[in-house]
């Protein structure tokens, strides 16, 4: 599947796609094969293509056999308003990777098992050939997402955090909420005691006998162990925008706000805040070329290479606005320099989102059961 970084792209896969998104799509999604999946989830990512747009053509042309496919866009938005409702588990996560670090510059068992597992080289056929993939294309199907998960977990028995790293590192749509509480799933530590354990049987089924790991994983094991998941927090309101000269900083997590027209429109370069390690080639190119996008659709050609720039940049205007960044990488930085800028950048929320976050308070049939409202009330 090739996904190029462009808003024009992600239209024309969108576009292609249509045909499927109905009852095809419920029937066949679970099997490890592209072709029965969208691939719009980088687009989606970096709001390239906005949930909405999506969602309405593939309504119209399937009408209620669409079901399915618009509860999986609903999904993310499920996700990223648990995370951004119930911040801590982002900065625990940040914290069981730093320690995941440390381990690793101490154990040397534990670092080979690591290297092995980011490499593909554990000699599980299955989990290799997934692991190889992830970091060769930067995309991995969502079936195979949670067999590798699973099995990281639970057959290499390495710790969930560094491999919640290892994807967020290399995916082209990695993204905080949806990888994060992703694992967190296949681990157990969302819904407390309910985990996710890959079979082989299910792993030869729907890889149509491609790989069958019968007696090679561990099918038994228990659920992770955990502290409790964290109160909820209101759902945050956001910025309202100012008046005057506003200066519009663009940056990865959402590349086509519908906002009013600002005086000055810049994109801004999130340093490579993913992860300790380095960020994967593909997962790097998409987020520069959509960058490079955005500035060619809204006609500018200022981009923003560090905070120095912005705090140039930034002294014509009369007020700063971005995009609302949730829990993440450009949330941080977003903070960072507010902080380096002595100023505020006001964080516009989409309604899209101030909506259905929430019913983000508990499982996701709370969303599920809000949809038809979400969408037509
Ligand atoms: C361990 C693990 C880690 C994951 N990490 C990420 C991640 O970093 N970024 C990410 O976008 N998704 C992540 N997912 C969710 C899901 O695997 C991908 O969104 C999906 O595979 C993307 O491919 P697609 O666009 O072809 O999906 P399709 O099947 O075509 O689905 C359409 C859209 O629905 C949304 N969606 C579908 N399934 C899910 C899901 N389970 N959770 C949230 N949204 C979903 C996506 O926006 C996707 O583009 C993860 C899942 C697991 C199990």
């Amino acid at each position: 599947m090739v996904i190029n970084p462009t808003r024009a792209a992600g239209l024309n896969r969108l576009h292609d796609f249509l045909p499927q998104a109905g009852i095809a799509y419920a029937r066949r999604r679970n099997e490890d094969d592209v072709s029965h999946v969208s691939g719009l989830s980088t687009w989606l990512m970096h709001r390239l293509l906005r949930e909405a747009e999506v969602i309405a053509p593939v309504r119209k042309q399937h009408g209620d056999a669409a079901e399915k496919f618009v509860s999986e866009i609903f999904w993310r938005t499920y996700f990223k308003g648990y995370l951004e409702r119930r911040p801590s588990i982002w900065v625990d996560y940040r914290a069981e990777v730093r320690q995941g670090r440390d381990r690793l510059a101490t154990e040397s068992g534990l670092r080979a098992r690591w290297e092995a597992a980011c490499k593909g080289e554990t000699g599980l056929d299955c989990y290799d050939h997934w692991a190889q993939q992830l970091v060769s294309t930067g995309y991995l199907h969502n079936h195979a997402r949670m067999w590798t998960a699973s099995i990281w977990i639970f057959t290499l028995g390495l710790p969930w955090a560094l491999g919640a790293d290892f994807f967020l590192r290399h995916l082209m749509d990695g993204d905080p909420a949806s990888n994060t509480l992703s694992w967190r799933w296949v681990g157990g530590l969302h819904t407390r005691g309910k985990h996710y354990l890959a079979r082989a049987e299910n792993i030869r089924r729907y890889t149509g006998g491609r790989f069958d790991p019968v007696g090679l994983m561990n099918e038994d094991a228990d659920p992770l162990d955990g502290p409790p998941v964290p109160e909820v927090s209101p759902v945050p309101l956001g910025d309202a925008w100012s008046q005057g000269r506003v200066g519009l900083i663009l940056h990865q997590d959402d590349l086509s706000p519908g906002l009013p027209e600002p005086e000055g429109i810049a994109t801004f370069h999130i340093p490579d805040r993913r992860s300790p390690w380095t960020t994967g080639r593909h997962a790097r190119a998409f987020t520069d070329g959509a960058l490079a996008d955005a500035r060619d659709r809204f006609g500018t050609n200022t981009h923003l290479a560090n905070e120095d720039a912005v705090a140039e940049w930034a002294g014509a205007f009369d007020a700063l606005a971005a995009p609302y960044a949730p829990q993440g990488p450009a949330r941080e930085a977003l903070d960072a320099l507010q902080v380096r800028l002595g100023r505020p950048i006001a964080r516009i929320m989409d309604p899209w989102d101030t909506r259905a976050w929430h019913y983000t308070t508990a499982g996701y049939f709370k969303v599920k059961k809000a949809i038809p409202r979400l969408l037509d009330g």
